[in-house]
């Protein structure tokens, strides 16, 4: 290994030190992930200080960073609170976040054997409310017409609700901070082209019933083909990898 090349997998640079950045990092990824919906209301100011371990103006000012992003809406009064407002994490929110990846193409050979961990995990941990998730999100897409936020937001789901099913917090975490250096190298969460919904589509349908057989080889041919198409797309030259972009399959 050549210095250069060592020197720069052992040191990244240091954006910081912004502890508001991170509670923003956060709140997005839980947003983004599902975990709170639009409409959803999040823990309280205090809560979110508590359970981060950081000043209740820290998160005050996270949370105004995202409602000025359309991403969260504060509520006043009774009944009121943080509520979720749109699943959709504006680009200069992503940025703020940390990237390793130098190119799309190091990024999709990282994302395959992930997701593939834990399609096999999910494929023994899945439960009846996972396979309503994964049918959920594959409604969302029948039913996304030219709409492609709903789109998008359907195919994260769909890949999320395996991520959860499998049982990891470990992978689920490099699930999704692999789809976060993603979705910076498509330069936005919805995907500009998707030339065949159609083929995604089968193939979703394909891994959810390869879940429900609980047959981990075939899980694996499932989800290893559906990965394949869309590395396929990306261009092996990491010079133009980040020019040529393609739907987040
Ligand atoms: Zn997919």
């Amino acid at each position: 290994m050549d210095e250069v090349r060592r020197d720069e997998m052992a040191f990244q640079p240091i954006e910081g030190p912004r502890v508001s950045d991170e509670v923003v990092d956060q709140l997005s990824h839980a947003v983004h992930t599902g975990l709170y919906e639009v409409g959803a209301r999040l823990p309280r100011i205090d809560e979110l200080a508590a359970a981060m371990q950081v000043s209740r103006p820290t998160v005050s000012e996270a949370v105004r960073v995202l409602t000025r992003a359309g991403v969260l809406r504060v509520k006043r009064g009774a009944g009121g609170g943080i509520v979720v407002a749109s699943s959709v994490i504006p680009l200069d929110i992503l940025k703020r976040s940390r990237a390793i990846a130098r190119n799309l193409r190091e990024v999709v050979e990282a994302r395959r054997p992930v997701e593939v961990a834990l399609a096999r995990l999910a494929a023994v941990r899945a439960t009846e409310r996972d396979y309503e998730g994964l049918r959920e999100a594959i409604r969302l897409q029948e039913a996304a017409g030219e709409d492609l936020g709903q789109w998008s937001f359907g195919n994260f789901k769909f890949h999320y609700t395996i991520g959860r099913a499998a049982g990891s917090r470990l992978l689920f975490h490099f699930q999704t901070e692999l789809t976060k250096e993603l979705a910076m190298f498509l330069e936005d969460w919805t995907p500009r082209d998707r030339e065949n919904p159609e083929m995604t589509l089968a193939e979703h349908k394909n891994i959810l019933a390869a879940l429900q057989s609980r047959d981990v080889h075939r899980v694996t041919a499932a989800m290893e083909d559906h990965l394949l198409e869309v590395e396929a797309l990306v261009p092996t030259s990491s010079a133009s990898a980040d020019a040529e972009t393609t739907t987040p399959a």
